[in-house]
């Protein structure tokens, strides 16, 4: 077996461990990093937030030409669709991106090996690859080997008919009936690319309500707006099983009738990529989900050994796990740094799209916190108007007593960039006030956050005020 020495190695391409192997890079470092696959990027680049991203794209683009383009006064004509010309463009995009990734290495001087990482104690890693094994010794170790769809008991998954995200980014055609099963993330971004495609989309929802992690108010509009766009909800439903029965899939719950259909789309969470990498081999402790147990800095309970991202515990965010990276490799090199999880967002990329940061109106009740809640309609926002998208609001969450930001929860058009806003104000310590003094560019949809930030003193300008009223 051939022997290699690092200052770090890393296992997993993903937007956690390339974002550190490139980090380490910058430190001077020699680092190694170990990925299965041949391209770099990880779940979020090949499978997940990049694809998912572009179709989401396309297919907007397609539903806007059938829908909406007449009120601008464009007329069209007769609009084709051309599946396959939306899964090339898809297929570019992630190999332009994976092929960005390749020259930051080489520029960076990263080794890269395409092969199976395992632990072997805690100072090595050996890669089982085509050209057989390589033992890699390090002084660091860092594991960002992510997560993969967790697996429901009776759902019979066939990589193509009954699949997952991965399978549903993958469609060659649009499907007649697609059963989603679960109302998160996914389920609702994907569930809307072929929606708008032209698929009837049948959610099923364990819950009694859809996006379990968001504010309720928020996800409760936002629930609405789906209902208008033809998704069909079941909620409080849970999936027994989905086989494949004579060409077609066969869906059966709880109480109801069997539900038949042409695709199955399984979106209820993911788990982490633990198993089989020689965890028990270094002594390092998970929980009973799998998730890797680290301490400050990402340290696992063996030493130099680390773990970030969707392996360990926390949101499976792609933008959490780079931003631990960071965090990781400037500490392991004695810099100071911190992840601030109060400030870290989510989006769904749905139209109107979902964002969040800080707390739900719901945690700040559970937690027994005095607070302040501004609202403002995106339909009294200018810029909502001229862009034709006035679903949704904006709704801010303050301190009662400090004023200080505790969460902002956007239902609308591009709400995933007006978040970053509300995430910086926040990670400063600001006030609803703060954000309301803002001088916000005219006509623009961050706007709104200005005026939500006012309308928690009953000072929203585009809002009629409530009878009460304070200076
Ligand atoms: P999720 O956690 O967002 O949603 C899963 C849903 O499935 C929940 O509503 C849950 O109540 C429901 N569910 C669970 N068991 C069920 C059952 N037996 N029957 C019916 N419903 C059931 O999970 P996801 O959509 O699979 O996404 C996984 C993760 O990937 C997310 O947590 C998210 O962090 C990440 N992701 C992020 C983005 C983004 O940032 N835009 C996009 C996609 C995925």
């Amino acid at each position: 077996m051939t022997q290699h020495q690092y200052d770090l190695v890393v296992l997993g391409g993903g937007p956690g461990g390339y974002v550190a192997a490139i980090r380490a890079s910058q430190l001077g470092w020699s680092v190694a990093c170990i990925d299965e696959n041949a391209q770099l990027g990880g779940t979020c680049l090949r499978v997940g937030c990049i694809p998912s991203k572009a179709l989401l794209e396309s297919s907007e683009r397609y539903a806007e030409a059938c829908h909406s383009l007449a009120q601008h006064g464009v007329s069209v004509g007769q609009v084709g669709l051309d599946v396959g010309q939306m899964q090339r463009r898809k297929t570019q995009i992630v190999k332009t991106l994976a092929l960005g990734i390749d020259g930051l290495f080489k520029q960076g001087g990263i080794t890269r090996y395409l092969g199976r990482g395992r632990l072997d104690g805690s100072g090595a890693v050996t890669v089982t690859g085509d050209d057989g094994e390589t033992r890699l010794d390090a002084k660091s170790i860092l594991i960002a080997t992510g997560s993969r769809p967790a697996p429901l008991p009776g759902v019979e998954l066939d990589g193509d008919r009954i699949g997952t995200s991965t399978e549903a980014l993958a469609y060659g055609e649009v499907p007649e009936h697609l059963v989603v099963i679960g109302a998160g993330y996914i389920g609702l971004e994907l569930g809307s690319v072929w929606r708008r495609l032209g698929a009837k989309v049948t959610v099923l929802e364990a819950l009694d309500r859809i996006l379990p992690g968001m504010d309720l108010e928020i996800a409760q509009a936002a629930h609405q707006i789906f209902k208008k766009q033809g998704f069909e909800f079941r909620l409080q439903t849970r999936v027994q099983q989905a086989v494949v029965d004579g060409g077609r899939c066969v869906v059966r719950c709880e109480g109801t009738e069997p539900i038949q259909c042409d695709r199955v789309l399984l979106a209820i969470g993911r788990v982490p990529n633990t198993d089989d990498i020689g965890l028990d081999r270094a002594g390092i402790e998970v929980d009973r989900r799998g998730e890797i147990l680290v301490g400050e800095n990402y340290a696992t309970s063996a030493p130099g050994v680390y773990a970030i991202g969707d392996c360990i515990r926390g949101p499976k965010l792609a933008h959490k796990a780079s931003h631990e990276a960071l965090v990781c490799i400037d500490a392991i090199a004695g810099q100071f740094a911190h992840v601030d999880y109060d400030t870290v967002p989510g989006v769904v990329y749905t139209h109107p799209e979902l964002a969040s940061v800080g707390r739900t109106e719901e945690q700040l009740q559970a937690a027994g916190r005095e607070y302040r809640k501004g609202v403002f309609p995106m339909q009294a926002s200018g810029r909502a108007r001229t862009l034709g998208e006035i679903d949704g609001k904006v709704k801010i969450l303050a301190d009662a007593e400090t004023d200080r930001l505790l969460g902002v929860h956007i239902l609308g058009a591009r709400a995933g960039d007006l978040i970053a806003e509300a995430a910086a104000a926040m990670a400063f310590g600001a006030s609803a006030e703060d954000l309301a003094h803002l001088c916000h560019a005219h006509p623009t949809l961050a706007e709104a956050l200005g005026e939500a930030a006012l309308a928690i003193h009953h000072r929203a300008i585009h809002i009629p005020a409530p009878p009460r009223r304070g200076k």
